[in-house]
Parts: structure tokens; sequence; C-alpha cells
């Protein structure tokens, strides 16, 4: 699986990255190979387009880092879209309700969800000591049932006996009843398939459902089908509601795509995958570890992360050198400022640092909130760079003219150099003290 892929779009960026310099043309002509790569995988074209729109974006904006050749910048961002749209922190099987959890496995016929069912159940039963019960409710495929009763004996996992003539739902009833009464953790109910979707099937499925209430509705899909199945989580989803997704055949030598497609396209994670025909063929999904099969250059997104690592250090050294002279002018208070806007403003941050509650409360008798960190940045926008570095020669005159060009008023100047003094002198204190502190408070 993705070995067309990695080799299309390795190559591509492969050929950026050996660049000194990109221009927009370059980036741009890149893309186009990538989103040709991506279309030939068989990945939908609404979440191609996304994709290269936002690699866009995030290329032509992009800070480039010092010792970084901007080629390996793209492959970065390239990277962490592709993480993004597989759905970023893995998620699996979620068993966080009370007893017995019901989960409850939908898809077409032939797409593996019987032997899903059985790979689920047995990980479950050896590696997490549950008490599982499987359950059939596909009455149209006589074989079906006996089926799952194979499994239950191959993995050692309980399966509800089978009385002849009972419908799905009365079985989903009786399924969770039992499990009740024979004390299991879990039960999973197998459901029926059909070799496309049609009206009949989707009322089935909601019927169980509302008997059943289930925890997890996990839709099995055959990775190798591409498009279609990306149209049938569509449908599943609308019509019966999915909580995530079970790809099958991920051993297979399809294109990819699906794969690639689901979680963007239904907004469900990818739970599991199904890489064979043995019961114990069953992963978890990584969309990191994907990401980096699929552009093979984990060497180039590590080295990217290093140095913008890096220039952190780098910046917050200089200013913890700055401050143990009792240095901080009003560039530093700007510096300072922006990082705070970065990372989501004031609670976020000195809630997280140590000691630094103090400041928090003198910034907010200072009359500093969030809203305020704009009006502050104009302010110090409007100074010349004479005054930014020597607040002390800020009197009337001055005052007035910077408030008129950043549109405030002298207070508010006087609130802002205020602060600026309070920020000196609790930074001189620090720097002082402790360095260290300094630093990673800077850093972070
Ligand atoms: P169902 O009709 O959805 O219940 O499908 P089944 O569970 O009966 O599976 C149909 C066929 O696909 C069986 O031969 C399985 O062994 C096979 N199968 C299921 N999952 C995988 C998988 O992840 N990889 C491979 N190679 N085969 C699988």
């Amino acid at each position: 699986m993705f070995e067309n892929l990695q080799d299309r779009i390795g190559s591509v960026l492969k050929g950026l990255t050996g660049r000194g310099s990109l221009s927009d043309a370059d980036v741009s002509a890149a893309l186009r190979e990538v989103r040709r790569a991506l279309l030939e995988a068989d990945v939908a074209l609404e979440v191609v387009r996304d994709f290269t729109a936002r690699v866009k974006e995030k290329a032509v904006g992009a800070e480039v880092l010092k010792s970084i050749k901007p080629g390996q910048m793209v492959v970065k961002i390239v990277h962490d879209e592709l993480v993004e749209m597989l759905g970023s922190e893995g998620v699996t099987v979620d068993l966080n309700a009370p007893s017995p959890v019901v989960i409850m496995m939908v898809g077409l016929q032939g797409s593996g969800k019987t032997t899903t069912t059985g790979k689920i159940a047995a990980r479950l039963t050896s590696r997490d000591r549950k008490k599982v019960l499987m359950a059939s409710l596909d009455t149209r495929r006589p074989a079906a049932q006996e089926q799952l009763k194979q499994i239950g004996e191959q993995t050692s996992v309980d399966t509800l006996p089978v009385i002849k003539g009972q419908d799905p739902v009365a079985i989903a009833k009786r399924a969770v009843q039992a499990a009740k009464l024979g004390g299991h953790d879990v039960v999973i109910l197998d459901t029926a398939g059909r070799t496309h979707i049609d009206e009949p099937l989707m009322v089935e499925m909601s019927d169980i459902r509302k008997q059943a209430n289930p925890h997890e509705i996990l839709l099995v899909a055959d990775s190798l089908t591409g498009q279609d199945a990306v149209n049938l989580a569509r449908n599943f989803d609308s019509r019966v509601g999915i909580t995530g997704l079970v790809l099958t055949r991920m051993d297979g030598d399809g294109r990819g795509g699906a794969a690639l497609s689901m979680r963007a396209v239904t907004g469900k994670p990818i739970k599991l995958i199904g890489t064979g025909e043995k019961m114990d063929a069953l992963e978890e999904f990584h969309p990191k570890r994907i990401a980096d099969r699929i552009l093979g250059m984990g060497d180039i997104v590590s080295l990217v992360e290093k140095a913008s690592e890096t220039i952190d250090a780098e910046k917050a050294q200089a200013m913890a050198e700055k401050m143990a002279k009792g240095k901080f002018d009003l560039n530093d208070m700007a510096e300072q400022l922006k990082q705070m806007q970065n990372m989501g403003g004031m609670g976020g941050i000195m809630g997280l640092m140590p000691g630094m509650s103090g400041m928090k409360d003198k910034m907010a008798a200072a009359g500093m909130d969030d809203s305020v960190f704009r009006r502050q940045l104009a302010i110090i926008g409007s100074m010349t760079k004479y005054e930014r570095a020597h607040p002390d020669v800020l009197k009337n005159s001055r005052k007035k003219r910077i408030a008129a060009g950043s549109g405030t008023s002298a207070a508010d100047i006087n609130k802002l150099l205020k602060m600026h003094r309070q920020m000196a002198d609790m930074m001189k204190a620090m720097g002082g003290k402790g360095k260290g502190k300094m630093k990673q408070m800077m850093s972070m």
C-alpha cells in the first residue's frame, strides 16, 4: 500500500530539497505533481484540492529557518498536512461506557466485517482481559452465523447461540441481555451486509442501532475499493451515524486513496486497520507513521523540527542574557507581547509557568488582558526606534504624536509604560536569580 504514492511524491519533493532557493513557481510546479500523484492514488478530489491549498498557503507564509533549505521546509509542511488529513492523533476503539459496551459493526458484504469482529474480540480478550460476546445479526446469508461461531471457537470468544428465524433487531436485544446476564464487558454485533447500499439495509441498521444503543459504530471498509469506499462512508455516516472506521486489506497493493480520504470526508477517525486474514492481523492506525511512510523522508522532517527548536532556544537565550544585564526595553516588550499572542494569550501562558502567578496579577492590575495586546503592539509600532530603546524620553509631545499614530490616547500610553516598568522590574529580579527559569519561560 502507498508504494506508488511514495515513489511519486518522494521524487517530486527530493527535486525540491536539492535547491538553494525556491521560487513561487517551483513550489507551484511541485504541488501540481503532488496533486496529480494523490489523484492517481485515488484520493477524493475535494480532499486533494483542500490539501494542496493548505500546503500552498503555509509554504508561502512560512518563515524559512536558518540552516534549512526552502525545499526541506516544503517537505515538512507536506508531511504535517498529511498527518492532519489522516487525523493527527491516533484514536482507538473506545470502551469508556457502562458494561456491557456495545460495538456495532457495519459495512458491505465481503468488506471483512465478520473477520474484523473476530479480530477485535480476540484482541480485547487476550490483550485487555475483557470478557467479550459476539453475535451475528446476519440472517440473510445462511452461513454467516456459522462463520462467526467458528471464529469464536478458534479464538475462544463466546458467541450468542443461534435461534433460527429470529430477526436482527430481536437478536440484538437478546445479545445485550445475554451479555448482561453473562457478565460480559463488551458485546460486538456483526450486522448483515449487502453488495451495495440500499434502503432496506439502512433501515435495518437504524433499527438495530435504536435497539442496542451502541457506544461504537464501526464502519468496516475495504481499502482496495477506492472512491466507492469514500461514498460508502459518507452514506453510512449520514444514515446510520458512525463513530469510526476500520480499513481492511491494507496489506494489499491498492492505491491507498480510500485510506487517505476517509478521515477528511467523514471527519470520523480511522481506528483500526486490517493487514491480513489471520486473527492477529489488526493494527492501530497511526497518522504520523503513515505520513512518514508515504513521504519516506523522516530525516528531513526531523531536521526541520530540530531547526525550529534551535531558533526558539536561540531567541530565548538572547532574551535571557539581556535580562540578566537588567536590560528590557520596549522592543523586548513587543517581542514578548507577540510571543504571548502566538501562545494563546495571558491565561494560557501565565497559568503554565511556575512562580509567574504574581506577574499575572500585576499585569491584570495594570489593566492588561488579551484584548489589549493588539493596542499595545500598535502603540509600540508607532514609536521611533530610539524611543523604543529609550522609553525615558517619552514625554507629553511624543506621547501625543504616538497616540495619534496608533489611534489610542495618552492614557493608554501611560498604561503601557507602567506595565513596561513592572515587567522590567520583574525581569530584572528574575534575570538575577534564575537564568534557567527565564530561559525556560522564554522558549515556551
Ligand atoms: P464480511 O462479509 O464483511 O463479513 O467479510 P468477511 O469477514 O467474511 O471477509 C471476506 C474475506 O476477506 C475473507 O476471506 C477474509 O479472510 C478477508 N479479509 C478480511 N480482512 C482482511 C484483511 O485485512 N486483509 C486481507 N488480506 N484479507 C482480509
